[in-house]
């Protein structure tokens, strides 16, 4: 079994959803180790987002084509760190996922890309405490099922588990990427709010696959 573009769109309403039902509670998370606007700015761009594939007149052909307009729209509308994170990982997701439809190995291909967009735009690597924590266990959940012959909603499924409990795993790190880290050790205690909007993103990748 394949995903494939109604897959994809049904994804991002569920992103635009799901970041808007927890706008609350990921600004309540920056405000404690950054500058409390990642809700704000997430909802703003997910908002657009949604607009823009309202407006479309001729429906979108591939899989790509639904990440690309994402990540065009996350890079002119959230602004802050996560804008630019955000869109370079769409847009490498986007480029991976040129068909109409995509296997578990295409799923493993975008979550893989999204990662090493986020890595080649924040050069962060895993235990510093940002959103990088729950792309990298997403992304070896996803490789290690697919590998087993898992079919895609069952990788997405793993991955979006991989995810959250990275970002779990942000709470005693002390940050030394982003804004978290002008806090120094005092970062140590806060969940990465970069990685739980990823792991609220993912979810919604396995919601809208089920
Ligand atoms: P800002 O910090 O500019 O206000 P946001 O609040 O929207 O931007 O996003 C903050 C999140 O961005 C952090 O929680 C973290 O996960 C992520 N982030 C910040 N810097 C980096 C980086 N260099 N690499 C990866 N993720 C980062
Ligand atoms: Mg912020
Ligand atoms: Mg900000």
């Amino acid at each position: 079994m394949t995903l494939d573009v109604t897959w994809a769109v049904d994804w991002v309403r569920r992103c635009a959803a799901v970041v808007a039902a927890h706008r609350e509670e990921l600004i309540e998370l920056d405000r404690q180790i950054g500058d409390g606007d990642h809700g704000e700015n997430m909802n703003r761009g997910f908002t657009a987002v949604i607009a823009k594939l309202d407006a479309l007149v001729t429906p979108p052909g591939t899989v790509g084509d639904v990440l690309k307009l994402v990540a065009t729209t996350l890079m002119s509308t959230v602004g802050g760190a996560a804008g630019p994170l955000y869109g370079t990982a769409f847009l490498r997701a986007a480029k991976v996922t040129d068909a109409p439809a995509i296997d578990s190995a295409g799923v493993v291909a975008l979550i893989e890309a999204a990662l090493e967009g986020i890595v080649a735009r924040g050069k962060a690597t895993t235990g510093e405490k940002t959103m990088v924590d729950a792309w990298t266990p997403a992304a070896e959940a996803a490789a290690h099922a697919a590998a087993q012959g898992v079919d895609p909603v069952g990788v997405l499924e793993v991955a979006a588990q991989a995810a959250a409990e990275g970002a779990e795993s942000t709470i005693p790190l002390v940050a030394t990427k982003g804004r978290a880290s002008y806090l120094g050790e005092r970062s140590a205690g806060h969940l990465d709010p970069g990685s739980r909007s990823t792991a609220l993103l993912l979810a919604a990748a396995s919601e809208a696959a089920r």
